[in-house]
């Protein structure tokens, strides 16, 4: 059993990438594709996203299965409390525990698609914090990760509260905080400021997205909040949507934004891979890590 937490330390620097499960079996096919070409980095583990419908979640759980016998990887599966009872919380943790997947990254989720605000179902969960807390009562052993918002959660009434937020599901029992992706530095480094000061001392590990597609990484930073810094988005646009260029300036960006966190000492990376290996590698090849 290899817990989160146990992926970072004075001697560790935690390398995660994180996948979601493809719709079908020629997405699966290729994601090991890139899978394979991502352990040549010796992740500390894999993770692999929850959605909100029924099929995927039956994936979610089959991808980090695959990751943990294959590739012998420790993994995490994400979890979130959209339609979940507890009971049906608790049955998804055994089923995990069974194929060997002993970390969670435990998180409230957000409101299925045509719906506005987050709805707990009965006997379910409101928040993140309560998820952990039930986490850590009933399957003491097992490895918690949550997410942090650098640029505060949207749905926030503010960052004080936000942080008060975060600092309850540590309290409740996480062992890591993994950060929504964010493309300012400085933004995070403000950011573990303030977990410092609020006594938030597990390790926090950035989360970044290389980005290789403009008109995606701004349709998904809209969604998450994330900014985009302006000289970026001005290098973006002078290249075809999706073509070469565009990647290579993603690339170079993410590199200098990888760079800058591991000489500020930075306890690991999280890379959202979005089931590809190409920007990851070259971000990877381009940098020293500290290992
Ligand atoms: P919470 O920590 O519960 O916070 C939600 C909001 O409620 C925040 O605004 C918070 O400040 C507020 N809040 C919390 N407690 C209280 C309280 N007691 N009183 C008042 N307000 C409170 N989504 C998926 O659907 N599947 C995934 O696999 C997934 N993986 C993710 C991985 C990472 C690393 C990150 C950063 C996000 C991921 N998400 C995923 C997105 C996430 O589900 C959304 O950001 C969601 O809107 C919030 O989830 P949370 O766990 O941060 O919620």
């Amino acid at each position: 059993m290899t817990t989160l937490a146990q992926a970072y330390g004075p001697e560790r620097f935690g390398l995660s990438f994180e996948l979601f499960p493809p719709k079908t079996d020629a997405g699966i096919e290729n994601l090991w594709f890139h899978v394979d070409r991502l352990v040549q980095f010796q992740p500390s583990y894999i993770t692999c996203t929850y959605g909100a419908g029924g099929a995927t979640q039956d994936r979610t759980l089959e991808v980090v299965a695959h990751v943990r016998s294959k590739f012998e990887l420790p993994v995490a599966t994400h979890l979130t409390c959209v339609g979940n009872t507890a009971d049906q919380l608790r049955a998804y943790l055994h089923r995990a525990l069974e194929l060997e997947v002993d970390n969670v990254v435990a998180l409230r989720g957000d409101p299925p698609r045509g719906e506005t605000a987050f709805q707990s179902v009965e006997g379910g969960f409101s928040y993140a914090s309560e998820l952990v807390q039930f986490i850590r009562d009933e399957f003491k052993n097992m490895g918690i990760a949550v997410a942090g918002y650098p640029e505060t959660h949207q749905e926030a009434v503010s960052p004080e509260a936000d942080l008060a937020n975060l600092k309850r599901k540590v309290d409740a029992g996480a062992d890591i905080i993994i950060t929504q992706l964010f493309y300012d530095n400085v933004d995070f480094f403000a950011f573990r400021d303030k977990c410092q000061a609020a006594g938030i001392n597990v390790p926090l590990i950035p989360g970044l997205l290389p980005v290789t597609n403009a008109a995606q990484i701004q349709r998904i930073s809209s969604l998450c909040g994330a900014k985009l810094p302006p000289d970026f988005l001005a290098a973006l646009s002078k290249h075809e949507d999706g073509s070469a260029g565009q990647f290579e300036v993603g690339v170079e960006f993410a590199t200098r934004q990888t760079a800058e966190l591991i000489a500020e000492g930075v306890p690991g990376i999280h890379f959202y891979v979005l089931n590809k290996s190409e920007a990851t590698e070259r971000v990877l090849s381009d940098v020293q890590l500290p290992r």
